[in-house]
């Protein structure tokens, strides 16, 4: 397959003394032979906001998929926190604190969204309850629960089944149901596909409040809310990356608006 003569540039990223919170050394993936993951790095800080763009077929949904667990590298490293986590399976990446919002949230349509996220505090707590009195359990499991529907702007909505809620207010449920297990990575599977514009601008908002809190991995084509929220871009352009770096350098980079921005930048 020819591919275009583009350079990484990995060196965008801004140097700093922290620890990175995902470090990913030099992953490659192989299907058949396509090269999925070629050869590629990057780094997300502690809070930081990392979106990953590039043109369909770019490797995007198979980088989240190695970072998530699900699919092995072929070579490689990741590190989260500083350990070596390139061989652990999905749950206990998840226990970590590394987290994708589908895996861990299995909403159960007909119970409210107090319910659904007090399960997931459970399942994060790892508790049996079986032997606590009700009043116990519920205390224990309420109150984190509604301080998480809370932060994702669902207190008014705490006894609606799921299924009743509005599009965009089930994916505020999902997002509530992955912060219940505190999650110190949120990797984001285009969290604004589907949505009405007034939707995706209220999510952009919300994860605007969460940023900080949590590093995020944010793949997305709503490219106002990934220049909204990314505190550093990675344009990948067949499982390489072609540019790394502020929302300011991404769009001012010429690499970049002639392989994918185009129009948007
Ligand atoms: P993106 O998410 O950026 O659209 P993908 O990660 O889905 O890109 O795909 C990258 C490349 O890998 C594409 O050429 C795709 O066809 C190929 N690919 C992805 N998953 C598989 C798979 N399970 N088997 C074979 N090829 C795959």
């Amino acid at each position: 397959m020819s591919r275009p003569a583009l350079q990484p540039d990995g060196a965008g990223a801004p140097d700093t003394n922290t620890t990175p919170l995902l470090d990913v050394h030099h992953l490659v993936k192989h299907y058949g032979g396509l090269t999925a993951t070629d050869n590629l790095s990057l780094h997300v800080q502690p809070g930081e906001v990392h979106a990953i763009i590039g043109p369909n077929g770019a490797g995007k949904s198979t980088l989240i998929n190695q970072l998530a667990g699900e699919v092995r590298p072929d070579q490689g490293q990741i590190l989260f926190a500083g350990t070596d986590i390139t061989h652990e399976p999905v749950d206990q990446r998840a226990l970590r604190g590394l987290a994708r919002s589908y895996q861990i949230t299995s909403v159960f349509p007909e119970f409210s969204a107090l319910h659904n996220v007090m399960l997931a505090v459970q399942a994060h707590q790892g508790h049996s309850f079986r032997f606590w009195a009700p009043a116990r359990r519920d205390a224990v499991l309420h109150d984190p629960a509604c301080r998480v529907l809370e932060r994702v702007g669902l207190a008014h909505r705490l006894h609606v089944p799921a299924a009743a809620l509005a599009h965009g207010e089930q994916r505020q449920l999902e997002l509530a149901m992955v912060l219940a297990g505190q999650p110190r990575l949120l990797l984001l599977d285009e969290p604004m596909a589907g949505m009405s514009q007034a939707e995706s601008v209220q999510m952009t908002e919300l994860l605007e409040r969460l940023k900080g809190d949590h590093a995020m991995i944010l793949v997305e084509h709503d490219m106002d809310a990934v220049f909204a929220l990314a505190d550093r871009i990675t344009v990948l352009v067949y499982g390489r990356a072609l540019a790394t770096g502020s929302a300011a350098a991404i769009r001012a980079n010429p690499d970049v608006q002639a392989a994918y921005l185009g129009d948007a930048a």
